[in-house]
């Protein structure tokens, strides 16, 4: 699944490798040759455009991690912006009510019988529905006894009436029959034509008027790119569908429909179809999607944890802080709380000033800091940011609200006075390297 893409993209952040940095120069050469890609993965001409755009602003506003090099600053950027172009999250299917109506829209070939079948296992294996299959193609027979085929691989029943040549009478049928023998999720199938055809519009748009579906999805072939787009476009304008369903993602197709649909028509990608086997559907991921198509998942997690780790711009601002005596117990437990969140307690002990001291012979966990940080949250905003003003009826409501004694809360202060004067000379010195080292 576009390969090609992905070999491209490849290339693209090789013209990174060995640069120093990300500058202007080098990101726009690489994302000249990114948007190449795109387009020749047949991406909208506009979708292609604002994304690098996208991307280079992302690139160039990056705080620089020193860990990562600017190649890899680069996938991690281009694959969060390829999440987004897709949609950011997952978008469920809606199937409350009694019955869930879904109706399924698109030209014919698309694969919308062959989904609706996928559909229908799919919800009545994976969340317990009882689903009724309704064949509202009236003009090929041969659609009726295809989804006929279908129910009877999956043990679903199939709801046709063979004389009937209106498709919205047989919908409204249908639901009737839903009700009747107790099956709580019907999915319309419907008839599709090889192009868009006024007529075949205006069928779907009265079953849609008389039956007012929760979902409508709209199915379409992934291998036929732009035209996918250009088809959605004009199905939604009328029908003002949920979702897309994308088929034949297995095939040779190069990507374009898959990134572009979102941005044209801002309807999310539900579900993609896999091949032609009924249980070869998925729930659409856009994030799963971005890891495959960058197929650089490593990179991606390195970055993420860099990101999480060093906050240099925060470091910057602490030790102007303590320059100026105004680090306070808010930095106290934010500092508390990013070594909290990288792990590996025992080594970082050390590193918090007044605080190594104290938990140095104690079995180290999360526990350790429980004290203190509760001390610190039962103090008023205005103490966090002015520790001077913690008098004595000040220091007895906060033992108490922190559950902890006037001895505990005494200590902390303590320390934290201590601390704050031994870290204000050091930023004169040796100490700038400590600070740093408390980040990682
Ligand atoms: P409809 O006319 O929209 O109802 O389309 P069909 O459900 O009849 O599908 C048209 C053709 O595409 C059939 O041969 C299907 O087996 C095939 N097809 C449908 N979905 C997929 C898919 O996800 N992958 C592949 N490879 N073929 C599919």
């Amino acid at each position: 699944m576009f390969e090609n893409l992905s070999d491209r993209l490849e290339r693209s952040f090789k013209i990174l490798k060995g640069q120093g940095k990300i500058t202007e120069i080098n990101v726009a050469e690489t994302l000249k040759d990114v948007r190449r890609a795109l387009l020749d993965a047949d991406v909208n001409y506009k979708t292609a455009k604002e994304f690098t755009e996208k991307v280079k602003e992302k690139a160039l506003g990056q705080d620089v991690l020193n860990a990562v090099k600017p190649e890899q600053m680069m996938v991690k950027i281009v694959h969060d912006e390829l999440a987004i172009l897709m949609g950011g999250t997952a978008s469920d299917i809606n199937i409350k009510g009694n019955p869930a109506v879904i109706l399924m829209s698109g030209l014919q070939g698309s694969g919308k019988t062959t989904f609706s079948g996928k559909l229908a296992n799919m919800l009545k294996s994976k969340r317990g529905k009882s689903p009724l299959l309704v064949a509202g193609d009236v003009y090929r027979p041969a659609a009726i006894e295809q989804l006929k085929v279908l129910g009877e691989q999956i043990g679903v029943p199939v709801y046709s009436e063979e004389d009937n040549k209106n498709p919205v009478k047989i919908a409204k049928n249908a639901i009737q029959y839903a009700r009747q023998y107790g099956r709580d999720l019907v999915i319309i199938d419907t008839a599709g034509r090889l192009a868009i055809d006024q007529q075949m519009m205006d069928e779907i748009e009265s079953i849609k008027n008389a039956i007012n579906p929760q979902e409508i999805l709209f199915v379409v072939d992934a291998m036929t790119g732009q035209d996918a787009v250009n088809t959605a476009k004009e199905f939604n304008d009328r029908l003002n569908f949920n979702g897309v369903v994308l088929t034949k993602l297995d095939g040779d197709t190069r990507g374009g429909a898959a990134l572009s649909i979102r941005s044209v028509v801002d309807k999310p990608i539900k579900f993609v179809g896999t091949g032609e086997k009924l249980d070869a559907i998925d729930v659409f991921h856009p994030e799963r999607m971005a890891d495959r198509i960058l197929g650089m998942g490593d990179v991606v997690t390195l970055v993420e944890k860099a990101q999480e780790q060093y906050d240099e711009e925060e470091a910057r601002r602490l030790q102007k802080k303590i320059a100026k005596n105004q680090f306070d117990f808010n930095d106290f437990i934010n500092q508390i709380q990013q070594i909290k969140k990288m792990g590996n307690l025992k080594d970082l002990a050390s590193m918090i000033p007044g605080v190594g001291k104290q938990i140095k012979d104690l079995d180290f966990d999360d526990d350790a800091f429980k004290g203190i940080e509760a001390i610190i949250r039962s103090m008023t905003p205005e103490e966090r940011t002015n520790p001077e003003i913690l008098n004595g009826s000040r220091r007895a409501r906060i033992a108490k609200g922190s559950g902890t004694d006037v001895q505990e809360v005494n200590r902390l202060i303590k320390q934290f006075d201590e601390t704050r004067k031994m870290m204000r000379k050091m930023t004169s010195g040796g100490g700038k390297q400590m600070m740093r080292n408390m980040r990682r």
